[in-house]
């Protein structure tokens, strides 16, 4: 099988061995970005953000970027966004993390601060993995960054459900993809079904799934070697506007 590439992985100080558990696997490269908990308090509803996080913040995302010289291995790292909003360094990412669950604290999508990080993404078109309650997803990519590239995780899972996102049609919109991570394999094959497989990628969620058993499900389903070839290479690379001749270039 050819080299594959995982769309979803958290890696931190506390979680690095993620290298030990693709040994011996054809996952050549990976979507790299911080682990929530490095990032703000999520289980502290009123969290108000000062120094100490915007530091520890700073350290995850520049951690991540420090694993770009990973052995024979590309790392594609994507900054984890906070209520900071910091775009100093963000010409050094191939895109955007942005997470939140709906028991957790907010982001200040008012302010002027968060207008001008959108503002900043969009001119250099790097795409934004957003995990949101629903009405902040459609905030989001209807009028927050409607230029934008978004892979909305796990085929909907944490932003509302897949079945919300076919009925409202957004899995149709040209700009909307999504990744396989922590998914049910009925739900993939449907979408596939419905959507095509040209922006659905596979991805892990590691630390909170494991990338050999969650590859092992792609494989699994009952779909084309074409199908599978694009969600496990060529979708995630031609997204982050990568040449697929890279593709040979990484065996
Ligand atoms: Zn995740």
């Amino acid at each position: 099988m050819d080299t594959v590439i995982d769309a979803h992985v958290h890696i931190g100080s506390s979680t690095q061995d993620y290298f030990q558990y693709i040994r011996n696997s054809n996952i050549k490269g990976a979507v790299i970005f911080p682990h929530v908990d490095e990032i703000y308090a999520r289980y502290i509803s009123n969290f108000k953000d000062n120094k100490k996080w915007q530091n520890r913040r700073k350290v995850a995302n520049d951690y991540v970027l420090s694993l770009k010289t990973v052995e024979d291995f590309k790392v594609f790292p994507f900054y984890f966004v906070w209520n900071d909003f910091n775009t100093e360094k963000l010409a050094f990412y191939n895109g955007i993390k942005w997470h939140r669950h709906s028991d957790e604290p907010t982001y200040d999508y008012k302010s002027e601060k968060c207008k001008g990080f959108v503002n900043e993404i969009q001119k250099r078109n790097l795409p934004v993995i957003l995990e949101e309650e629903f009405e902040n997803t459609l905030l989001f990519i209807n009028s927050l960054a409607p230029k934008a590239r978004v892979i909305i995780p796990h085929c909907g899972l944490l932003n509302g459900g897949y079945e919300r996102f076919c009925k409202f049609t957004i899995w149709e919109k040209e700009k909307i993809y999504t990744d396989t991570s922590l998914a049910e394999p009925e739900i993939v094959e449907d979408y596939i079904k419905r959507y095509g497989h040209d922006r659905i990628m596979f991805g892990s969620d590691f630390p909170f799934g494991f990338p050999k058993m969650q590859l092992n499900e792609i494989l699994e389903l009952e779909i084309s070697e074409e199908a599978k070839e694009a969600i496990t290479t060529l979708n995630i690379l031609k997204l982050l506007g990568e040449k697929v001749k890279q593709k040979i270039d990484m065996k």
